[in-house]
This record gives structure tokens, sequence and C-alpha cells, in this order.
């Protein structure tokens, strides 16, 4: 029940009910409301001016959480592109030096991987952070080209390592004999007077006294060309190595392959002995480049160390005559 207010009337000098209006009604209730509203939102400033929501401190944590998180991921990046680059290094300086083979250049090291607009039609939506996104994706992709193009390196890498192993091992390179102890060989390469035909000719080769029967060996990885016998070099072996290298074996007692047979690096293919024209058993041993003798004193890097191969040009008399006609 309504509490029902009065006023005095000096008029009438009695109390009389006060009467509402649906008019003075509307204008009392909506002042209310606007009264009401006026204080409610400066609650709201007050709280919100003065203390944090719990969502937003949580959101707050977790942003501080992703940041360090970010931060740790950037780093790892460095280190990652670090050691790429370390690693792109050693392929140029050090792998494809050994191989002989000419470094990557910079347009293939560094080919290019779009443009930043690229990543930015990537993200859906219009984040605060879109810069940083972006540029952690086009990091990221470059690492990822980088590390593409080292594969592909190394693939040539080892595929040219595997043919350079095999050149290396068919190339010419020990002595054909035993000789250790370096006093086996006697006539050099070079021009001779011929204690036979009383004449100067070139001897193209290099001549190893040894007793008949002393093994000769394959200097490198070869075909049998040939192996029979020769009026002037009795008999003789010829060797096919690949890569233009071809070596002869010759005034040997006996050879023991025959044409087309495969031979590695120090197989026996023979034996010393002092057939076809010759003045005492020893191995008349030849190289030829492009079908050209060439002088083999420098084809006995995987016998001999630097201070053998000096010796043994130091305990060699390049006067010696020849012990053939060769
Ligand atoms: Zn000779």
């Amino acid at each position: 029940m309504s509490k029902i207010k009065y006023i005095y009337n000096t008029e009438t000098c009695k109390y009389e009910p006060v009467k509402v209006t649906p008019k003075k009604f509307l204008v009392n209730f909506f002042g209310f409301l606007l009264a009401a509203s006026i204080m409610a939102s400066g609650l709201i400033y007050v709280f919100h001016t003065n203390f944090t929501p719990l969502r937003e401190i949580e959101l707050s944590e977790n942003n501080e959480v992703l940041k360090n998180q970010w931060d740790i991921l950037n780093e790892h990046l460095t280190i990652a592109d670090h050691k790429i680059n370390q690693l792109q290094v050693r392929d140029d300086s050090i792998y494809r030096t050994i191989l002989d083979i000419l470094p990557l250049s910079p347009t293939t090291r560094n080919a290019s991987i779009g443009g930043a607009e690229r990543f930015s039609n990537l993200l859906s939506e219009n984040l605060i952070a879109e810069d940083l996104i972006v540029s952690t994706y086009e990091r990221v992709e470059k690492l990822r080209r980088k590390s593409y193009i080292q594969t592909l390196s190394y693939d040539d890498i080892t595929k040219i390592e595997a043919e350079k192993e095999q050149m290396w091992a068919a190339q010419p390179a020990i002595q054909p004999i035993h000789n250790k102890e370096l006093t086996r060989l006697h006539t050099t390469y070079g021009p001779r007077f011929h204690p036979i035909l009383n004449i100067w000719r070139p001897h193209k080769g290099l001549d190893f006294t040894s007793p008949k029967g002393t093994p000769v060996y394959a200097t490198g990885d070869a075909i049998v060309q040939r192996a029979n016998y020769s009026k002037s070099y009795g008999f003789v072996v010829y060797l096919d190595h690949g890569y233009d290298y071809k070596t002869r074996y010759a005034h040997l007692f006996k050879f023991n392959v025959k044409k087309g047979q495969q031979v590695k690096r120090g197989d026996i293919i023979g034996y010393v002995g002092n057939t076809g024209v010759t003045e005492a058993p020893h191995l008349h041993y030849e190289i030829l480049y492009k079908n050209n003798q060439i002088n083999p004193i420098d084809f006995f890097h995987r016998d001999l160390s630097v201070e053998e191969y000096e010796k043994l040009i130091n305990l060699t008399n390049d006067d010696a005559p020849a012990l053939d006609a060769h």
C-alpha cells in the first residue's frame, strides 16, 4: 500500500493529499533513471581505473610468456642461420677446394624466396604483431632455402668425390716394383747414348734393375690393353687406366694377365726379366698421357714421401746409360 503524502494549504488552513499527475510521475521516474545511470557510470569508471579484471591479468601474463617464447624462437633461428653459414663456408673453402671444384655462386646460394607480401597473405586476420610474424616467416623460409641448397651441394660433392676417387685409384701413383731401399732406379727419363745402337736417342721411361723373377705391380687400377711378346719390348704388358693414362711394363720374364682383364693398383701383373732388346734383367716402365710418354718420376706420390722422393732423385745417376732401346 503506497503512502499518501500531504501538503499544508494556507488558504484552507488544512492538510490536503498531494495529487501526483501522470506527467509529474514520468518526470520523477526518468529523473531517477538518469541519476542512477550517472552513478553507475561513475562506479564503473572508478572500478576500471583502479582495478584490473582477472581475465585481463591472465591475458597479460600469457602475453609475457608468448613474448619470451618468441624471443627464444628467434634466438634459435639466429643460431640455425649461423650454423648453416658455417656449413656453407666449409663447403666452399674446404670440400670444394680439395676436390678442385668451384664454390657455389652467391646467386645460387641466395636465390630469391619471394617478398614479404607472400607471407602477409597467409595471415587471415589483421594481427597486432603482423610485421613480427611476417619477418619470422621470412627467416624460416630463408633457412629452409639455404638448407635445401646446401643439401644439393653435398649431393654434388658426394657424386664428384666418388668420381675423383675412381680417377685417383686409376692414375699411376706407385713404383712398379718393390723399391723401398730406393736403389733400383737405374736409368731416368731423357736422352741417352744407346750402348747397343751407338746413337743418342730419347729414353722414354724409367729402368728399374732387379733380379729376374721380381714381381711387377700395376701402378693404378686399369684394364689390360695388351699382354704379348714384342721383338724390342720382349714380354710386355700395356695397361689402360682411363682418364688418358696408360702404362707399359717391358722386358718381363713372364706376365700373368690377359687382354681385357681388370687389375687393381698393386696387383702383380708379371715378373722382371731380360726379354727383348736389353743389356741386363730390368723393368722398363713407361707412362703415357694422351698417348705420349711422360716422365714417370712424378707419379710415385702414393708410394713415396717427399723426403723419399728427394732421396730417390739424389741416388739416381742421370748419366747412367739405358739398358734397352726405348
Ligand atoms: Zn728403358
